[in-house]
């Protein structure tokens, strides 16, 4: 029998991942078991390890899909069994959280834990939205209420009509569909009506909504607006004492927008952090795989050569990065590399070779290859020189072409990758697309464009979902998408995360 393991009771914050603590993401990284449930946002789940079991122990009002007693069970046999387990909870685990019964069951079992503390969905939803919860002049207590516990029961657990007169704010969590029978209570007990009240439901969350009113009317602005749980009501007079731009959150240029990266999985994350920094929700369905290739043979008859060519050529990132790696696979020196010239089509290709001090003497203009191949003739240095055109297997045979009959080169191809196409139906956020779309896809090259256009029965949309605008990043890529009837609404003038980042707010706004 191993030895016993332990059990780590950590808030993940209210829903946007990057308000969870250093201890919560260290200990989700390197645990054995992930036990969650449905108010914590799937991205804590690509946080773990491969072999890290998740267990889905997911309640929804009224819906208890695993009772108490089960992953209380859970947790134990799981720590029984020497691993180290992480129960993640929504916002804090002691706020309305039943961390105390599982900290018994624990107990009982003879099994170690740790708490690790989260940020509060009350504290969350009102900096998110801009609603202080205490003011030096009319504001000096603050209280955490719940309206219900458990939905089968009927009975509000709460006497709300004795909080009429405790003043300060109240922070209601769970009050959603009680919230006629509470501002009855309060209003009864002798709480004024004009007292300023806010709803905020997926507070920190792109789909955050919120309403703000005064308490006689709260409930038919929250009908009006269509407001859901998870969701807080705030009451209190503090709430009301701010400016025009306490909104920060829901006036960020992207706010609310579902964009989707269709880049391989693991070279999305610049991307997204740019579009998440402007408010936008990013699905990612990876359309296409890199791997590297695999004719060795060629690759080391390259490499032993490297000193003699004069110009090499990147068609693409991708490309770039495999031959450093290989690079420094075979020498280890930067030196060893000789006097080759560097140009490459776009930006992101030439910072590779920039985040090495080597100089990219040629960036093409426009991120095709014909016109690197025009900038390259143009240098008049191309006769009888040797050029190493580094590329996919989807070579591009256009500007070797160009390279040997205009330029009279002499051109080495090497093929380091090979794009795959994926099968997206396996993406995680695959589901949320079908059923919700989106407003906008990226496309960020032709062969994104095609395996979408191979698995579009697979992409169709349900008949409700958003369909989304089309986003190409250069020409090539729509050229691909026109010749197969889809519609591009959106072109990078200079292909680049930038670029295309700019034309969706100017799109959107
Ligand atoms: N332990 C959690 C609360 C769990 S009770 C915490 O500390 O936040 C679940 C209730 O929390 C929901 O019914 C709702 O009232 C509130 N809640 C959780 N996440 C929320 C969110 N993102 N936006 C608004 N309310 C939220």
């Amino acid at each position: 029998m191993s030895e016993s393991g332990i059990v780590y009771l950590v808030g993940a914050g209210p829903g946007e991942p990057k308000l969870s603590t250093l201890r919560a993401k260290e200990l989700i990284e390197c645990c054995d078991v992930l036990v969650f449930d449905h108010l914590t946002n799937p991205e804590f789940r690509r946080w773990t390890r491969e072999e890290c079991v998740q267990v889905d122990v997911g309640k929804s009002p009224g819906r208890h899909t695993v009772e108490q007693r089960d992953i209380e069970k859970t947790l134990v046999t799981h720590a029984s069994s020497g691993k180290m387990v992480v129960r993640l909870k929504g916002g804090d685990p002691f706020v309305f959280g039943r961390c105390a019964e599982e900290m018994l069951a624990l107990d009982k079992a003879g099994i170690v834990y740790e708490v690790v503390p989260g940020v509060t969905a009350a504290l969350a939803c009102a900096g998110y939205a801009g609603l202080p919860l205490s003011h030096r002049e009319c504001g000096s207590t603050i209280s955490f209420l719940t309206g219900h516990e458990d939905l089968s029961k009927e009975e509000l657990r709460v006497d709300f009509s004795k909080f009429a007169n405790v003043g300060g704010t109240l922070c209601i969590y769970m009050g959603m569909s009680k919230l006629e029978d509470i501002v009855k209570k309060l209003l009864n007990g002798g709480m004024s009506p004009d007292i300023p009240s806010a709803v905020v439901s997926n507070g920190t969350l792109p789909s955050q909504r919120k309403i703000i009113s005064s308490l006689k009317d709260l409930v038919s602005s929250t009908q009006e607006a269509g407001l859901q749980a998870p969701a807080i009501v705030f009451i209190g007079n503090a709430i009301g004492r701010t400016g025009i731009r306490a909104n920060w959150f829901e006036k960020r240029a992207l706010f609310g927008r579902r964009i989707v990266l269709t880049r391989p999985a693991g070279q999305v994350s610049k991307f997204k952090e740019k579009l998440e920094l402007l408010g936008a929700e990013v699905i990612e369905l990876p359309l296409i795989e890199i791997l590297p290739s695999q004719d060795k043979k060629v690759i080391a008859e390259v490499f032993a050569g490297i000193a003699t060519y004069e110009w090499a050529v990147f068609t693409s990132a991708n490309g770039a990065r495999e031959f450093m790696r290989l690079f420094f696979l075979a020498y280890g020196d930067i030196r060893c590399i000789g006097p080759m010239r560097i140009a490459c089509v776009g930006e992101s290709t030439a910072e590779v070779f920039r985040n090495h001090s080597l100089e990219v003497e040629i960036v093409a203009e426009k991120s095709i290859a014909e016109s690197l191949a025009k900038e390259l003739v143009a240098t008049d240095s191309l006769d009888s020189a040797n050029v190493l055109v580094v590329s996919g297997n989807r070579n591009r045979q256009v500007l070797v072409k160009m390279l040997e009959d205009v330029g009279h080169a002499i051109v080495d191809t090497l093929p380091l990758y090979e794009t795959d196409f994926t099968d997206v139906t396996e993406a995680t956020d695959f589901p949320k697309f079908r059923e919700f779309g989106a407003d906008a896809i990226i496309f960020t090259s032709s062969s994104t464009a095609l395996s979408y256009i191979e698995q579009e029965e697979d992409l169709f949309l349900n008949e409700n979902a958003i369909k989304p605008v089309i986003c190409s990043f250069g020409p090539e890529t729509t050229k691909t998408l026109l010749e197969n009837e889809l519609i591009v609404d959106l072109e990078c003038t200079n292909p680049s995360i930038e670029d295309m980042t700019g034309k969706l707010v100017k799109h959107f706004s």
